[in-house]
């Protein structure tokens, strides 16, 4: 057999027809969260582990959005994992921010690396999970009809992986093809010579529509929301970059851990109104010329204080209409109704540019809305727009859709959709009431979305190995989050939350509202990482206080 192709017969077998497959832990999703807890659950304390995942190969968010122009927001140094430096030591990152191929044979190198693979099995979607409470053990089914016992259940599903297709009145009659960026196809789209709509200007919008033009005969972009972004001033990193980095590794790795948001930048601990106008905008300009995410780091009180929050919006606003040509389109883009960075802020590789491309048009669909989906393309007020392919980069069902798709019923029956019908109720996002034995991954309530993932991810997985192994060593059966405990994280993320501009972002998927008919709560904790991990330290070092457990 060539070396390339995985040996089969080591993967974990399917249960035979009516077995169920008895372990210790089951793992949902092999992306970042996945990978890691087979490892430390497997590896390190011998569990009987097995991972389902629904996609062919491994990767999670990276092995669906292929997307043309997909690539990371995080400095690709810094979204890796951070648990063993030898990895860390022998992965060389290309760009700085790295593309979507790029990171996804990052992860599989790490599978192969660490021998996960045969505890994942690939094409396998969890349908179902309920947890039986005469056993206290979560039996688990697939859409094959596989079924598996498991002591305990971890959700390695990801908080944007359940595509949001908006309900657009004829879709089914469209003559063209259309796709979900978070659902590429393998093959990849052609869109030489190809008259394409692009709906949505979220990050994913942002990012794949200069990759579009430069391919389309036409590109025309949906607009709903006009949305900041920042260059993301992407280059190639060259080997003395990457020797600084491998030298000052322990103590970047110390301050992704520490602080606010996983990332390696220091946020600045100054006021937008302690400067003079001329710092200020000095200061802007050189974090418009750094590019990334960290341009909302240039002061301290840009995301609590509206005047502050102001002046940055004012700089962006002025920056786009310096680079687009045409002025009703400059107008159109920079009709923020939001405050900056209040929904999660994209960074982008020449998106305004591509507005003075001949072969681009904004369709601002605040103005013209979609009426519907025709035959021939998009109709608006305006008329229709003839189309060949139609893109959905409309983003996610964010952080509860990934759960609550699956069908997960916890004691005496209640399902996870109705114990959420009001929003969602977890303890630190780790925990939710009523459902024992049910961990989950960078959960609503926690850092999460609001962080360079991979740190939030290793984070939860060591606090999750770490709790499993003390409920061995007591001889426990199950652990369950309080409805008390909940509640008050819940009124404390609500709390943390209200305290800042992020919830006046009236269309923003942190607050799920760009779901109809999804409950409006501000779901990440805007607490900050660090401050998130000691709170989950002291839970663990004070015996789980705020979860109760049972031999
Ligand atoms: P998103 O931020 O939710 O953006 C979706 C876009 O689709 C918005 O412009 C939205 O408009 C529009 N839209 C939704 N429903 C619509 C409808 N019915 N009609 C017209 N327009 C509609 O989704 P995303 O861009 O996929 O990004 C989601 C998140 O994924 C990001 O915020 C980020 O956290 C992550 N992401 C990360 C990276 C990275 O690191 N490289 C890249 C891409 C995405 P409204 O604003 O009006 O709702």
């Amino acid at each position: 057999m060539p070396d390339t192709e995985p040996d089969l017969a080591t993967f974990p077998p399917a249960p035979a027809d009516g077995e169920v497959r008895s372990l210790d832990a089951l793992i949902i999703g092999a992306g970042f969260a996945g990978l890691y807890a087979i490892h430390l659950l497997r590896d390190r304390q011998g569990l009987d582990v097995v991972a389902l995942e629904a996609a062919s190969g491994v990767g999670g968010t990276w092995y669906w959005n292929r997307y043309p122009g997909a690539r990371c927001d995080s400095e690709s140094w810094s979204y890796c994992f951070q648990f063993d430096d030898d990895l860390v030591r022998a992965w060389q990152w290309s760009e700085r921010y790295p593309r979507q191929p790029e990171i996804l044979r990052y992860l599989n190198h790490v599978a192969d690396r660490f021998d996960l693979r045969r505890s994942i099995r690939l094409d396998t979607r969890v349908t179902a999970a309920r947890f039986d409470e005469a056993a206290s053990r979560w039996l688990v089914t697939t859409e094959a009809g596989e079924r598996y016992a498991a002591r305990f259940l971890i959700t390695a599903v990801g908080c944007l992986s359940a595509a949001n297709i908006p309900d657009i009145p004829g879709l089914e009659h469209f003559g063209g093809t259309w796709v979900h960026t978070g659902n590429w196809p393998e093959a990849g789209v052609d869109f030489t010579g190809k008259r394409v709509g692009l709906i949505g200007t979220g990050s994913t919008g942002i990012q794949a529509a200069p990759v579009i033009a430069a391919e389309a005969a036409h590109l025309t972009v949906f607009q709903r929301t006009p949305n900041y972004s920042v260059p993301a001033q992407n280059h190639p990193l060259d080997e003395t970059f990457r020797n600084r980095i491998k030298e000052a590794w322990p103590s970047l790795k110390a301050r992704m851990r520490s602080n606010t948001n996983g990332h390696p930048y220091v946020p600045a601990d100054r006021g937008t109104f302690e400067v003079s106008d001329e710092q200020r905008r000095a200061i802007y300009e050189q974090a418009w010329n750094a590019g990334g995410l960290s341009f909302r780091a240039s002061f301290r009180d840009m995301m609590v204080d509206r005047a502050a929050n102001d002046e940055a919006s004012a700089f962006i606003r002025e920056k786009i209409r310096g680079i687009v040509k045409d002025p009703a389109t400059a107008a159109a883009l920079t009709a923020f109704d939001h405050p900056f960075a209040t929904k999660r802020p994209p960074i982008d590789t020449e998106y305004f540019e591509t507005f003075n491309r001949d072969n681009v048009r904004l369709v601002d669909i605040r103005a013209t809305p979609i009426t519907r989906i025709v035959a021939e393309g998009v109709e608006t007020r305006a008329g229709v727009v003839p189309l060949d392919i139609i893109v959905f980069a409309t983003g996610f069902d964010a952080m509860t859709g990934p759960l609550l798709r699956i069908d997960i019923a916890g004691r005496g029956g209640t399902r996870l959709k109705d114990a959420w019908a009001e929003g969602p109720r977890t303890h630190l996002g780790l925990g939710v009431p009523g459902f024992p034995n049910l961990f989950t991954i960078t959960g609503p309530g926690s850092p999460s979305v609001l962080t360079n993932m991979p740190v939030a991810i290793e984070q939860h997985v060591d606090w999750i190995a770490g709790c499993i192994a003390w409920l061995r060593a007591e001889g426990l059966a199950r652990i369950e989050a309080t409805p008390d405990a909940a509640d008050t994280w819940g009124a404390h993320v609500a709390e943390v939350a209200n305290a800042t501009l992020y919830p006046t972002a009236a269309s923003s998927w942190y607050l799920g509202a760009n779901v109809p008919g999804k409950p409006r709560v501000f779901m990440p904790y805007l607490g900050g990482l660090g401050r998130y991990r000691a709170v989950c330290d002291t839970v663990a070092a004070e015996g789980y206080r705020g979860f109760t457990v049972a031999p």
